[in-house]
């Protein structure tokens, strides 16, 4: 890409920065010296390219869209910029020519975790996807100052520790404080009825928030995304009080403002209901949608057209207070009318929907609310108003308007208002926008049917294969040529290989080879030896019950006890890896994660066992680490309850390095079955209608009791895993009343699970099929490139083009 940026330059570029910035000569540059230096002659690269393409989108007027999410799961930057512009390979080989190793370079970087899991990660991948596709897609989050916590595994019980990513991290970003703007909290409102309808806000407390500008490149062309990310403080009116001698106040005003941008809520799929969250949530929006305001007017001076210029998302219902809040500056700040100000909303927001599962729909207490946004508060009590009686009008329905209404209760329903609100409503893959449609949000879709379409989610196929898997990603460029890096649809011509033996060893070869890595890995981080020829089944995302970690494990637990009890059977080496983190208030999530620990205790130092059973639990799951253990990857366990995981990506993820899935048909698995046929996946479980009529009908999980293996890990769990007994886990299974115990049916499925792990040792044994079905996997994976899906958002949702002739 980059004609003039080859080796020579750059290390002339790399040597002139150490000198400057750090006055020291390459010979004596620290690893650190090196990666800041790196990290600015890219940011370098990046400012130039950006500037020229928002005056290529000015130039032409076009549409733009802002993702508001509370959540990025950037991981590391450094690699990927350099692979996005094109110089990663001169930049390696100009660092080995100063005598230094890249890859220890690039592992200095931590990662940028302002994200819990799959969401984050998604919005992530979908800046890199925009800004490869040439569309103009800018981001808005939070400029956390701790992002999500390292964990540390201490005797099997998680503890969490500090994320201070900004050291090392915050050479990425760049503070604009010139365009700092003001949020505002708590107070009155005060509503002044004279020549005009005057709304003023009293006795508020003022937040300044202050733009950091992240920027992301795309691939193999010169457009460059924008994350900003805001952070609290309070120095507007320290400056004050200091002048007046309130040294102390002016002290604690700044420190009460900053607790805002202080942490991310580390809880995934659950709502946390603190009243800091909330400020969090306000701070966000409010900032952004001004931004946003001034942005647009700086070029067109009206916002009349607002609707016709901008698009925002809102991903998952975190930043639905964008929508009063946009009404709020139409309004108050404006002077529009109701009506027009309804209607320039109503064209702007589209809303994507995460989870279907009740503890992770935002309600928010009507009192709190009210007390910490009191203008917002009457603006969502008169769209409720409105809303209602529009229903009403349609329905004639007073139960149906309860359950649709925005308030109700004393409660605020966000996705309620985000529905009301946003000209679009999608859901994440198939299955799941089906049960959107049809249970959870039924009573809208009937009303409002056109609103409401699917959208896969999808991943960086640049990241997640081509650089975590460069082995992988250039033999395929051998076999295919180059091309499917920007177009991995082209990734289906590998099944012309399906049958060719030589093509399958060496992708056999390319797999152990990255098994090996991860084995060096897992021996450093947990002194734990595998065997690399065993079978790397992998179970890697967030700790939740309903994603059924348990399931897994209580197998590995009935393997081993078998194992024990006949050395000889037959049996194929297997080595289960698992990484995830537990929200910290979520006792059984932690329990879980000590019972695996247990396990792997128990299993691992039996020398009887030796190779044949390994259980590695991977501490600090993250970004960088599933670069690293999905390459390595042959099984992929995607095991939820069947109608509980909106899609998954960390499917995806794995399915394109070759891993087979092995899961329910649940989120994105049924596509993925879909794409590689029923052949090359293996599929076991209830499905959802099954799982729906078992809960009408009564699910009893005491009567697994009778399958002689559930009564026996029952009663291992009450006696003990290594020294410690597990009675509660087992009593949330059994024991408790009826419809508390086993919620997601890990009982109903053991058995089907059992088979299907039989099933999955008998394939692999036949190397030639296992790795047929591997290449059909790679082959088909390209439908779920997030590309595909910003293609889909951009010309269903957002009705954007892509800002060509880019200089
Ligand atoms: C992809 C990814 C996830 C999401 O995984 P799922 O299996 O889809 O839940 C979570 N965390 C990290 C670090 C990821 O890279």
């Amino acid at each position: 890409m980059e004609a003039s940026m080859n080796k020579e330059v750059i290390k002339r570029r790399i040597c002139t920065k150490l000198n400057h910035h750090f006055g020291v000569p390459p010979e004596n540059a620290t690893l650190e010296q090196f990666y800041r230096a790196s990290v600015m002659i890219v940011q370098e690269m990046l400012i130039e390219r950006r500037r020229k393409f928002v005056s290529a989108q000015r130039e032409k007027e076009a549409k733009s869209v802002y993702y508001l999410c509370m959540e990025f799961l950037i991981g590391r930057s450094l690699r990927n910029n350099l692979f996005n512009l094109g110089i990663l390979e001169p930049f390696e080989d100009a660092i080995k020519e100063l005598n230094h190793s890249f890859s220890a370079i690039f592992d200095l970087e931590p990662d940028s975790g302002l994200g819990n899991g799959g969401l984050g990660r998604l919005a992530a991948c979908f800046l890199d996807a925009a800004a490869s596709l040439g569309y103009p897609v800018d981001g808005y989050s939070i400029r956390y100052e701790f992002g999500i916590f390292r964990q540390k595994i201490i005797d099997g019980w998680q503890t969490e520790l500090p994320d201070l990513w900004l050291h090392g991290g915050e050479v990425w970003l760049t503070p604009r404080a010139d365009e700092a703007v003001t949020v505002k909290f708590d107070g009155q409102v005060m509503e002044n009825w004279g020549d005009e309808h005057h709304i003023e806000h009293i006795n508020y407390k003022s937040v300044l928030a202050i733009p950091y500008d992240m920027m992301i490149s795309g691939y193999d062309n010169t457009s460059v995304s924008l994350l900003r990310l805001w952070s609290a403080t309070n120095l507007n009116f320290d400056i004050k009080l200091f002048n007046q001698g309130n040294y102390m106040d002016a002290v604690e005003q700044k420190a009460m403002a900053e607790v805002i941008s202080n942490v991310l809520y580390p809880s995934d799929n659950h709502m946390e209901g603190k009243s800091l969250r909330l400020r969090q949530q306000y701070f966000l929006v409010s900032a952004s949608i001004q931004d946003i305001i001034r942005k647009h007017l700086s070029y067109y001076e009206t916002i009349d057209n607002l609707s016709d210029k901008v698009a925002i998302h809102i991903n998952e219902t975190h930043p639905a207070l964008a929508i009063p809040e946009l009404m709020r500056i139409l309004l108050d700040e404006w002077n529009y009318g109701w009506e027009d100000a309804w209607t320039t909303v109503t064209k702007t927001f589209a809303y994507t929907n995460h989870t279907v599962m009740s503890e992770a729909l935002e309600v928010w207490p009507e009192e709190i609310f009210k007390r910490i946004l009191p203008r917002i508060y009457q603006l969502v009590q008169e769209i409720n108003n409105r809303f209602c009686h529009k229903i009403y009008e349609m329905c004639n329905d007073s139960m149906r308007v309860s359950q649709m209404a925005i308030i109700n209760c004393g409660q605020i329903h966000m996705a309620n208002l985000c529905i009301c609100a946003c000209f679009s409503v999608n859901g994440v893959s198939k299955i799941h926008s089906n049960i959107i449609k049809t249970s959870l949000f039924r009573n809208f879709s009937e009303l409002f049917p056109s609103k409401f379409i699917n959208i896969t989610n999808g991943f960086s196929n640049r990241r997640w294969l081509c650089q975590s898997n460069p082995n992988l990603c250039g033999y395929i460029a051998e076999l295919i040529g180059p091309g499917f890096e920007t177009n991995p649809k082209e990734m289906q011509s590998l099944l012309k290989y399906a049958d060719n033996q030589d093509v399958l060893m060496k992708l056999a070869e390319i797999k152990k080879y990255n098994k090996l890595r991860l084995a060096d890995y897992i021996k450093e981080t947990n002194q734990i030896i595998v065997n690399p020829d065993s079978i790397f089944d992998v179970q890697i995302k967030r700790l939740h019950e309903y994603k059924r970690q348990l399931l897994n494990a209580l197998h590995i637990l009935l393997l081993y006890d078998k194992l024990k009890e006949n050395p000889n059977m037959d049996f194929y080496p297997r080595t289960f890896i698992f990484g995830a983190k537990a929200a910290p208030g979520y006792h059984m999530a932690k329990q879980i994660i000590r019972l695996i620990c247990s396990i792997a205790n128990e299993i691992n130092k039996d020398k009887s066992i030796s190779d044949k059973l390994k259980v590695v639990f991977l501490e600090d799951y993250r970004v960088s680490l599933a670069e690293l253990i999905i390459p390595a990857a042959e099984i992929s366990e995607q095991i939820s309850l069947a109608g509980t995981e909106a899609s998954g990506t960390g499917n995806m993820k794995l399915m394109i390095n070759g891993a087979i899935t092995l899961g329910t048909m649940d989120g994105a698995n049924v596509e993925i079955s879909e794409a590689v046929g029923e052949d090359n996946i293996l599929i076991f479980g209830l499905r959802t209608n099954e799982v729906e009529d078992l809960k009408k009908n009564g699910y009893y999980p005491s009567n697994y009791y009778n399958d002689p293996n559930i009564s026996r890990l029952m009663e291992r769990l009450k006696s003990g895993v290594d020294g410690v007994s597990f009675q509660d886990i087992a009593n949330s299974l059994i024991g408790g009343q009826y419809g508390n115990s086993d919620p997601y049916m890990v009982l109903a499925d053991f058995e089907a699970y059992r088979k299907i792990q039989e099933e999955a040792a008998s394939r692999y044994r036949d190397k030639i099929r296992w790795n047929k079905m591997s290449l059909v996997n790679i082959a088909a994976s390209g439908r779920f490139s997030a590309d595909r899906a910003i293609e889909e958002y951009s010309d269903w949702i957002w009705k954007i083009n892509k800002i060509k002739d880019v200089k």
